[in-house]
């Protein structure tokens, strides 16, 4: 089988006059200055329908960069059938043939296309350069390679053979017969590829729902995946209102698996109907999610100050706190409030928000209107609240882009909502903790929220991390020591969490791609 090298891509600066800020530049220009038709494409076949829907940027949200249509019920339902039928065609390919493309379209996203995938993110999901270059170059790049990587050396292992002269046993990796159904986020370009094209790989027939808000760079990403050699019908894009998708999917017998990012609630709405379909399926679908989070940074009086401070701007207002990883709730010991909040007062008020074509920018404008509504509803709510006061920010604006203003808030109660709910935003809370509360307020972290998705404590002190360690066990998927809760890396950091952050497949390990299996044992006697 042929061999990959398995490194991380490198990461590139964008200085001033650098080739990549020339190229990635001119990749902006274009973008920007066209209005994309994106069709849906079933089998390789394009369609159009009267539901017009448009991609705006959501730092300018007059500007549209793309068009494209909903599927309705019909069309979801042709590109199930599509998938069904190429399931076995491509599942004959062998697994080899299948490694090649995928690192043709690892390397074409490295040098061809990496520009546009980066100015697709960076205009239609309001990502800085920085954070465009991590998600749609460096972390697509590493799904596709990596996940390559894994099902290579997965398929070494096969079974024990007592004798080989009278019996040879035997493990065949094969895809599902069915369909694999992928609805990906807006949040990771990269996500909407390792979604899709994870089953893919493993000889899926895929239908893929790409989030209205992060359209264009999905679609470069299908169109690179074509370039590389994917056959038509192996993955079909299909733009669609989320319950008509999902109603669709859900009711046909042939689902085989869902592979989702989103909601809570959009699970649980899917693993509903999936429960009350059952008797119609001819398999057991695969249901793996990656929800949401509550994610926190607890802090130890044993911590080193500056980094607890950088660390947490970084996880709460990088990407607008828009990462499933963000920090949004901390938990800080009364000695070391004083310094932790001037210093924190002091970096947030440097923060550059602004248009992500300026390179300078810290963050931008969060997605689109129902983000700013809900997060601005936090933000009122901290204004109101007699146990919660904000420290910076509160302020916000969706005149031109829908921005929203760094927030520190101050609470009281542990256990307000600020503090346990979701917000998926630039909204970071604390609470002081008194050093005698140490224990109870540890215990708190985990039993406030149902999410265990990220956490991060800090301390230099080793019997607290000791402690840290198992109290925290339960508490987050990916778990980091002296280190922000966000960025985790392909193959470094595998990620996912437990409870109701989601199924904990770990994205980015090597065990992800055997979800998209169902091995075929074989004894052969002779
Ligand atoms: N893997 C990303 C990180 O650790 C988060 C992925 C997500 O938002 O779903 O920052």
């Amino acid at each position: 089988i042929h061999d990959f090298q398995v490194v991380n891509e490198p990461i590139l600066t964008y200085r001033k006059n650098s080739a990549e800020r020339k190229d990635l530049q001119r990749a902006l220009k274009a973008a920007a200055s066209n209005c994309e038709e994106i069709p849906i494409v079933i089998g390789g076949k394009e369609f159009k329908t009267s539901e017009v829907r448009h991609q705006v940027m959501p730092h300018d949200h007059q500007h549209s960069i793309a068009r494209f249509y909903y599927a309705d019920k019909k069309l979801v339902e042709k590109a199930i059938k599509t998938a069904v039928e190429t399931q076995p065609k491509w599942d004959r390919v062998p697994i080899e043939e299948r490694l090649k493309i995928w690192e043709k379209a690892a390397d074409l996203m490295a040098t061809t296309y990496r520009q546009d995938l980066n100015a697709a993110t960076m205009l239609g999901q309001s990502k800085t350069v920085i954070q465009a270059e991590i998600d749609a170059a460096a972390e697509l790049i590493d799904f596709i390679r990596m996940n390559a990587y894994f099902l290579k050396e997965a398929t070494k292992y096969q079974p024990i053979s007592e004798d080989v002269k009278v019996t040879k046993n035997s493990l065949r990796y094969r895809g599902i017969d069915g369909f694999i159904a992928a609805v990906s986020p807006f949040n990771f370009t990269a996500i909407g590829g390792n979604l899709s094209y994870t089953p893919a790989l493993m000889g899926n027939g895929v239908v893929w729902k790409p989030s209205d808000t992060a359209m264009l760079s999905n679609w470069r990403i299908f169109n690179i995946m074509r370039e590389a050699g994917v056959p038509d019908g192996v993955v079909n894009f299909v733009p669609a209102d989320g319950p008509v998708f999902g109603d669709t999917i859900t009711a046909s017998p042939h689902l085989a698996g869902i592979n989702f990012t989103g909601s809570v609630p959009t699970f649980n709405r899917l693993w509903k109907q999936v429960g009350n379909n059952i008797d119609k399926y001819v398999n057991f679908p695969r249901l793996i999610g990656e929800c949401g989070g509550k994610n926190f940074h607890f802090v130890h009086k044993s911590a080193d100050v500056e980094s607890v401070v950088t660390s947490t701007i970084r996880s709460a207002f990088e990407y607008c706190g828009q990462k499933c990883s963000a920090c949004s709730r901390m938990y800080v010991p009364e000695s070391l409030w004083p310094k932790i909040k001037e210093g924190l007062l002091c970096e947030a008020e440097k923060l550059k928000i602004g248009d992500v074509q300026d390179f300078s920018s810290f963050t931008s404008a969060v997605i689109d209107d129902k983000a700013f509504k809900r997060i601005t509803s936090y933000i009122e709510h901290a204004k109101n609240s007699p146990n919660l006061e904000i420290l910076a920010g509160g302020t916000y604006s969706d005149s031109k882009g829908y921005f929203v203003n760094p927030t520190i808030v101050l609470s009281k109660d542990p256990k307000d909502r600020i503090m346990t709910e979701e917000i998926f935003g630039p909204v970071l809370t604390i609470y002081v903790y008194k050093e005698s509360e140490l224990m109870e307020t540890m215990k708190l972290v985990h039993t406030s929220t149902k999410f265990a998705l990220t956490g991060a404590v800090f301390g230099q002190d080793e019997e607290f991390v000791k402690c840290a360690l198992q109290e925290f066990k339960m508490a987050a998927g990916n778990f980091y020591i002296n280190d922000k809760s966000t960025g985790s890396v392909v193959g470094q950091q595998p990620f996912g969490g437990g409870r109701m952050s989601g199924t904990n497949d770990k994205a980015g390990g090597p065990h992800y791609i055997l979800r998209w299996t169902s091995p075929q044992s074989i004894k052969e006697t002779f």
